[in-house]
């Protein structure tokens, strides 16, 4: 723990000293839970985006984006069901003052539990090596056993809790199970309370309830409004989707963990409307299209998980998290969300308009049901730097710092080094990125030797550096160093284009999707 927590924090100065991600409002000591992102940080957020909107949109030919407003009609958040029930339960630690979500304290218990049967059964791993076998492990021993019992009930108590919306229920379930402060130590716990997340504001000059508007806290609800405006504008057929990129806002009341936790945030959502009855296999296709689009960055297999929900939102029949390993541990990253018909037929009865599909195959109409996939922007921003943030030590002992970036989401994709700052080798290089920029973010680097700026590219994830010398003028050739491996090879200027492409082009990453 104390190890993650340390790189964290690595990674927050990393991020600072190279221009990722900034705290907001720096110089006056920045305003806590809001992030600006830098030169760099911007650079990899839009391609995070793109990787995003690419396989939504362009590889999907029913899937359409839109990019709704942030202010929306009042009404809709009653519609949502934001007004009532988009709360935390709260409660304060006495001793520490320090606030806690309730259920996040109960959820943190749990996976300490959790982490005793992982150890059980690595342990057992080692002993019996090859021949283990872990399902019947969990199956047969009774620690695992008593363990996951323990888990099984505090969820059923938790959930019990939070659905009945038993706040007595809840606050006694953390004395129960004497979950102290993770800062105090302490179990002095005050009562439980709800806390409603939307920002509000006020639309106009006039100030007073009828102006009152709320900063949207997800993007989603911009869809289900434009529905039918997509459907008839772009003749949809279901199953049809549609994809936005956007803020949202949420008064998040304990907003620690850098830019997991914003009050400010981004959010990936697509909303893919189906035919009621039909929700589950969409539901199942798009938990594995999902994996299938995290997986294929690299960032490695196992620093996934699904997770079902213990407590299901008002709106759905099935709902997962795809969580990721982040330095504080296994954490939501992604929720994929069965909503039914929910969201539309709420609409339908606040704003008093049909929200219907009709159906020229069934020769009918319906309100469809809708998958959702939810993924916070940040988020994933934070998945790929910090899985992607190395300290190796290399063959001479010497050690580097690198960002192991999936190539076509790196900031830089490559930097021109030439190797001294004049004899032409300046101009060679200028000659190079006036051939590339069109395509690629390039970096020219003339200062200081080329190991140092190797470093600096590797401290910066950029993935493919190209050296100019003073062979180039004769041969036009360049030696390009590739950040992982390290190697390099001599290579004509002209083949720079097809090895860019292939290496870190869009397509090399999205041609993996295709089904
Ligand atoms: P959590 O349980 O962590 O508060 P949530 O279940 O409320 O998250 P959703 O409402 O499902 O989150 O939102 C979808 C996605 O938006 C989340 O999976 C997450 O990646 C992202 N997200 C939600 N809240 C924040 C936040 N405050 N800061 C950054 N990203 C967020």
């Amino acid at each position: 723990m104390e190890q993650n927590q340390d790189k964290l924090k690595e990674i927050i100065s990393h991020s600072k000293e190279y221009g990722f991600i900034f705290p907001s409002s720096d110089i006056y000591d920045g305003l806590a839970a809001t992030y600006d992102y830098g030169q760099l940080g911007s650079e990899l957020k839009n391609n995070i985006k793109q990787y995003w909107w690419k396989a939504m949109t362009q590889m999907h030919q029913n899937i359409v984006g839109i990019d709704a407003s942030i202010f929306m009609h009042p009404k809709t958040w009653k519609a949502s069901g934001h007004v009532d029930a988009f709360n935390d339960p709260l409660i304060d630690n006495k001793d520490s003052k320090k606030r806690y979500r309730a259920d996040v304290l109960i959820e943190e218990y749990i996976e300490k539990i959790n982490k005793k049967i992982i150890k059980e059964i690595t342990k057992a791993k080692k002993r019996f090596g090859e021949t283990f076998d872990e399902e019947q492990f969990r199956k047969t021993n009774p620690n695992v056993l008593r363990n996951a019992s323990k888990i099984e009930s505090i969820e059923k108590s938790m959930k019990e809790a939070l659905n009945a919306n038993d706040l007595k229920g809840l606050r006694q379930l953390i004395v129960d199970l004497e979950i102290a402060c993770p800062l105090s130590g302490s179990r002095e716990w005050t009562e439980v309370r709800q806390f409603n997340l939307m920002f509000a504001t006020e639309i106009g000059s006039v100030a007073g309830e009828s102006s009152k508007i709320y900063l949207r806290p997800e993007t989603a609800q911009g869809i289900f409004v434009n529905f039918l405006n997509v459907q008839k504008s772009g003749r949809m057929k279901i199953p049809f989707g549609i994809a936005q990129i956007g803020k949202a806002f949420r008064n998040e009341i304990i907003a620690r963990q850098f830019i997991f936790r914003m009050r400010e945030f981004e959010q990936m959502e697509m909303q893919f409307f189906v035919l009621p009855g039909e929700e589950m296999k969409w539901y199942d296709y798009w938990k594995s299209m999902r994996e299938k689009w995290h997986k294929n960055l690299g960032l490695g297999d196992t620093m996934y998980r699904f997770h079902d929900h213990i407590k299901m939102a008002h709106y759905a029949n099935a709902a997962c998290d795809i969580e990721f390993d982040f330095p504080m541990g296994f954490k939501e990253l992604e929720g994929i969300h069965s909503r039914t018909d929910f969201d539309l037929k709420q609409h339908e009865e606040h704003s008093g308009k049909k929200l219907a599909y009709f159906d020229p195959e069934l020769n009918k109409s319906y309100v469809p049901y809708v998958i959702e996939t939810s993924i916070g922007l940040d988020r994933m921003f934070l998945a790929v730097l910090s899985a992607s943030f190395k300290h190796e030590i290399l063959d001479d002992q010497s050690k580097r710092v690198v960002l192991r970036i999936p190539p076509a989401l790196a900031p830089i994709k490559a930097a021109i080094l030439p190797l001294v700052k004049k004899d032409g080798l300046p101009e060679i290089a200028d000659e190079i990125a006036n051939q590339l920029k069109f395509e690629y973010n390039l970096q020219i680097d003339l200062k200081d030797s080329i190991g140092k700026r190797y470093r600096r590219q590797d401290a910066i994830g950029t993935p493919i550096c190209i050296t100019v010398d003073h062979d180039t003028k004769n041969d036009q050739s360049v030696t390009i160093r590739y950040r992982d491996t390290m190697k390099q090879e001599r290579i004509q200027i002209s083949e720079l284009p097809n090895i860019l492409e292939g290496h870190l082009g869009w397509k090399t990453l999205l041609s993996n999707l295709t089904e």
